[in-house]
């Protein structure tokens, strides 16, 4: 089948799943060169076969508010790929959950979960419950209610759910104690745990970490280095707050965070205090970033979703780390990043660039790492957590972070190698679609027809 043939059967088979049929426009495209080259994989339809899940599961979830009102939700998992090992990828909680964002985000897991070396499969789950505005009590209550079906469908050697938008430390605690009490069990079912009840050290920050690891790699590639460089990044969440975190180690300025509200410029750099109060108005009294900006007395900018443009991407800087969701960054967003003189665009959230924007930034000469390859430090370190738990012990903060600095290089060398033997210099995205797919697509030919 051609690159079109494949494209449009899929847009037949999945109508009105926008979200999916970009992510899966841009990896046919990539691959077809594999393809070509090996028409072994073509004829066993192994491309067709990765983009139809194994299993997608939709069930209700019921559950009593503080006032006892009945609150009816929807609960998901998509279970993609086990070809390499057990399905895994996070849950996201937030009203816009639907299949098509599920399946996008499972498809890009099978092949970010390839990139990491340790055998994971890929799937992702989540429900348009919002978590905003609720009260501890009411998350737990969902929670449980969730798992109560969720739990059937899950083990520690079947599938592994972890964090994703909207469900952080609080919301794993609260799912892994139900599925504790429903199964009987204490096994490492997610990762994302506490420390103490069989968490891993660094867990927490590996997506961040990993990412500005990654752009380090990009930058040292070209004789350059993140010391003295500007940064945008946007978000205030966990990806956000460890890639500010890294950003500071390594010598350069963060200067803007955001959340769905707005956006805060601070020109003078966020510092680590500065990021210790983002944490703690993010994270533990679940503000607005608006507290920020009126706190240091920076410039704050209102986000219209409706606008043209986001203002975050129209400000002079030499990096670009989009954090928060996908489709952050569109064509305009990206005409102002190369105008505005930004050189590495690195991805922190899964899709943020639609694919006019990687278009125009590739065009422009911008290095760009799509978030397969450059977030995949967050669950690198699931694995990490997954390994620590099938072994019964633990290791130390100093060793996590060795081995996620060793993966992130690992990742970023295997896409520009298979880049180069493909025909695409320097082009991350290809490289990552390309060696992923070549990974899985090896062990579905092996595991036959089925
Ligand atoms: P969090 O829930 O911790 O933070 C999400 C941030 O993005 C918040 O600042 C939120 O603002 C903002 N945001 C969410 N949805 C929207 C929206 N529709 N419009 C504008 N802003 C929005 O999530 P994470 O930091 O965990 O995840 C961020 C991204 O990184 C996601 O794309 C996720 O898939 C990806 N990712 C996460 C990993 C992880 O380990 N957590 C691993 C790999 C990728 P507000 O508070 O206003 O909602």
């Amino acid at each position: 089948m051609t690159h079109s043939a494949i494209l449009d059967n899929v847009k037949k088979r999945n109508p009105n799943e926008p979200e999916f049929l970009q992510a899966a426009e841009e990896v046919i495209a990539s691959v077809l060169p594999v393809l070509e080259k090996n028409p072994e994989f073509a004829r066993l339809k192994l491309l067709e076969r990765m983009l139809e899940p194994e299993r997608l599961i939709s069930f209700r979830v019921t559950w009593l508010d503080d006032r006892g009102e009945v609150q009816v939700n929807r609960g998901y998992r998509v279970q993609m790929n086990s070809a390499i090992g057990p399905y895994k990828g996070g849950l996201r909680f937030h009203p816009t959950v639907t299949p098509s964002v599920l399946k996008f985000l499972a498809f890009e897991q099978v092949f970010k979960n390839a990139l990491t070396g340790i055998p994971m499969g890929g799937g992702k789950g989540g429900s348009d419950f919002d978590p905003k505005g609720k009260s501890d009590n009411e998350v737990m209550k969902f929670c449980q209610a969730f798992m109560g079906e969720l739990a059937r469908h899950i083990g520690h050697r079947l599938d592994v759910p972890a964090g994703d938008i909207g469900v952080g430390g609080r919301e794993i605690g609260f799912l892994f104690g139900a599925y504790k009490k429903i199964r009987n069990e204490f096994t490492g079912v997610l990762t994302g745990k506490g420390i103490g009840w069989g968490g891993s050290l660094i867990r927490t920050e590996a997506t961040g970490y990993g990412l500005i690891y990654f752009a380090e790699n990009m930058l040292q590639n070209v004789g350059s280095s993140t010391k003295g460089k500007t940064c945008l990044v946007s978000g205030s969440g966990n990806v956000s707050q460890y890639a500010i975190e890294k950003i500071i180690q390594l010598g350069g300025k963060a200067i803007t965070a955001s959340d769905s509200n707005g956006v805060v410029v601070d020109e003078a750099g966020i510092t680590m205090e500065k990021l210790e109060f983002l944490k703690e108005l993010k994270n533990n009294r679940r503000g607005r970033i608006k507290e920020y900006a009126d706190k240091y007395k920076c410039t704050y900018l209102s986000i219209d979703a409706k606008a043209e443009y986001n203002p975050l991407w129209n400000i002079k800087a030499d990096c670009a780390f989009p954090c928060a969701t996908q489709n952050e960054i569109n064509a305009k967003d990206a005409g102002n990043l190369v105008k505005n003189g930004v050189k590495l665009l690195a991805e922190g959230a899964n899709m943020p660039t639609t694919i006019d924007g990687i278009n125009i930034v590739l065009d422009n000469g911008v290095m760009y790492a799509p978030g397969k390859a450059s977030n995949a430090g967050g669950v690198a370190t699931s694995g990490l957590e997954m390994t620590q738990n099938y072994m019964g012990s633990n290791w130390t903060r100093e060793e996590v972070d060795a081995k996620l600095v060793g993966i992130m290089k690992d990742i970023h060398d295997t896409s520009l190698a298979a880049a180069k033997e493909y025909g695409s210099p320097g082009n991350y995205m290809a490289g990552a679609n390309i060696a992923g797919f070549i990974k899985v697509a090896k062990a579905m030919q092996a595991q036959g027809v089925i």
